[in-house]
């Protein structure tokens, strides 16, 4: 069985689990993995430990779908405009 990489959404559905560390280690290596090439994603961990600090907790309740799928939608403009300036 070869593992399939992950998709940005599969990462972000794992994300508060990953944060919260209840992650088996198996999905916890795979996350890390993604996340060393993504920098989407890595962003998007950055704000959800960020909410993480602010509320001192998170549940799926709180990242609404609706978010998610706008950070995908940047996700899609980072890979199409490349390095422009920073
Ligand atoms: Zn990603």
């Amino acid at each position: 069985m070869t593992a399939r990489a992950m998709t940005c959404r599969e990462v972000i559905d794992l994300l508060t689990d990953y944060v919260e560390d209840v992650l088996p280690a198996q999905e916890r290596r795979r996350v890390e993995a993604h996340l060393a090439t993504c920098d989407g994603c890595t962003t998007y961990l950055e704000q959800v430990r960020e909410t993480i600090r602010l509320t001192g907790m998170l549940t799926e309740e709180q990242i609404p779908d609706e978010e998610k799928q706008r950070l995908l939608a940047a996700f899609r403009d980072w890979t199409r405009s490349g390095n422009s300036g920073g």
